[in-house]
């Protein structure tokens, strides 16, 4: 049997087009046809199904963020179709747009986007802060067949409950009230991680999650999304590094805005075991080098 798509994308295109100088000369606007159009996406065909964890690669201008707007639901393609959990999306009014994003979509960033004067706690709450079933848009609700059970397990436990378990789910259950300053790098990350699940989202969006950390740090959070995709969570991550592409199970490549590869990884790389080793080869270091200071 074939897994539903979680996202299926059809020829999707994204032009952006941009005015040249406006020759003031000319009286006739239509004339000044200086209009420059760029074509970030040129048809773009793309699906995936529950449980992959997916990278988007590519060099730079190729159309990734493009790609991960449209994806996030912060853009509508010029043309195309995307279907999300089986919601056609470029139907639906800005409302709609705003819930799908909300419900259907965990948001990881690069610079983690925390609150700084709030606990781990209560940024991990957030969303739930938005997500009202009874506020969702008829035509959303019919089209969520498992909605109801799903909302009835969701109100059954309190927000903070929810919170909570997802902190401990990526192992902060002990700084739940901690601000962002007061942790690492790593566990900010984590933070916002239990935030993008928290309202057991369609799949996860991350993009560079790893930008602002260190290896150590990048490992630790690779490893969690592997283990959170072994749970059955569905990601997708943009990145610019093969090296944690190589921790994923499926990447797709773009280039000039077209998707010219889409390959499964082969010997996937375990990331708790790269830490494991990069940890030994640290304490080695640190061993021969007592004070700490690397040449
Ligand atoms: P990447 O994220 O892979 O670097 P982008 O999706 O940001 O690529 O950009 C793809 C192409 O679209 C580039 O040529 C870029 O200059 C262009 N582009 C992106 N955003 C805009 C915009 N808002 N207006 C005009 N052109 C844009
Ligand atoms: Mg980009």
């Amino acid at each position: 049997m074939k897994e539903a798509s979680v996202i299926e994308l059809h020829g999707i295109k994204r032009e952006y087009r941009m005015e040249g100088k406006k020759r003031k000369h000319i009286k006739d606007r239509t004339k000044t046809s200086q209009e420059v159009v760029v074509r970030a996406l040129r048809g773009v065909d793309f699906s995936a199904s529950a449980g992959e964890f997916v990278s988007v690669m590519g060099p730079s201008g190729s159309g990734k963020s493009t790609l991960m707007n449209i994806l996030g639901c912060l853009d509508k393609p010029s043309g195309g179709t995307y279907t999300l959990d089986g919601i056609e999306t470029s139907a639906s009014n800005t409302d709609t747009f705003a819930y799908i994003r909300n419900q259907k979509i965990g948001f990881v960033f690069q610079s983690f986007n925390l609150l700084a004067r709030t606990t781990a706690l209560e940024n991990v709450e957030l969303p739930l802060f938005y997500s009202r079933p009874d506020k969702a848009p008829s035509n959303v609700l019919s089209m969520e067949a498992t909605g109801a059970a799903g909302n009835q397990s969701r109100s059954a436990m309190s927000r903070k409950e929810k919170a909570a378990a997802a902190l401990r789910e990526v192992g902060l259950g002990d700084r739940m009230d901690h601000f962002p300053s007061q942790l690492s790098g790593g566990q900010q990350q984590r933070v916002a991680i239990a935030r993008a699940m928290v309202n057991d989202p369609a799949f996860i969006l991350a993009d560079e999650p790893t930008g602002n950390l260190d290896t150590g740090m990048s490992l630790e959070i690779m490893g969690l999304f592997q283990e959170l995709n072994r749970q059955g969570k569905t990601i997708i991550m943009v990145t610019h590094e093969p090296e944690l592409a190589a921790y994923t199970k499926r990447i797709i490549t773009l280039r000039d805005g077209e998707l010219v590869s889409d390959e499964a990884v082969v010997n996937r790389r375990s990331a708790a075991d790269d830490l494991a080793e990069w940890k030994r080869e640290h304490a080695l270091l640190a061993d021969q080098n007592p004070a700490g200071v690397l040449a």
